[in-house]
């Protein structure tokens, strides 16, 4: 069935999917394609360091667009503070 399809053609409809299935992608900013969803109460979210820990030595932390300002969490939801903790803390590998 496909040979019968011009190689134009195949060439456009390839291209059209390609693009479908990009959009999405494109559609949808990149921080919160990184945000995760659990509650911050849930993961008893604080928004000061637990000793030395903290989110952005934390290997789940995604930094927000500026050294300082806040950023997300590839587990917990919403907008978290580099000097934040919280339970699931896991230092990021060296
Ligand atoms: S300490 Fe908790 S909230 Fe902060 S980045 Fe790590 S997992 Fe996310």
């Amino acid at each position: 069935m496909t040979e019968n399809v011009k190689p134009a053609t195949r060439r456009m409809l390839l291209i059209g999917a390609a693009t479908l299935a990009g959009l999405p992608i494109l559609a949808e900013p990149r921080r919160a394609r990184a945000a995760g969803t659990l509650p911050k109460a849930n993961a008893k979210y604080q928004d000061h360091p637990n000793g030395a820990n903290k989110c952005d030595t934390c290997t789940y932390y995604v930094p927000g667009p500026k050294p300082g300002a806040a950023g997300t969490c590839k587990v917990v939801a919403g907008s978290i503070a580099p000097n934040a903790w919280c339970i699931l803390f896991a230092p990021k590998p060296h």
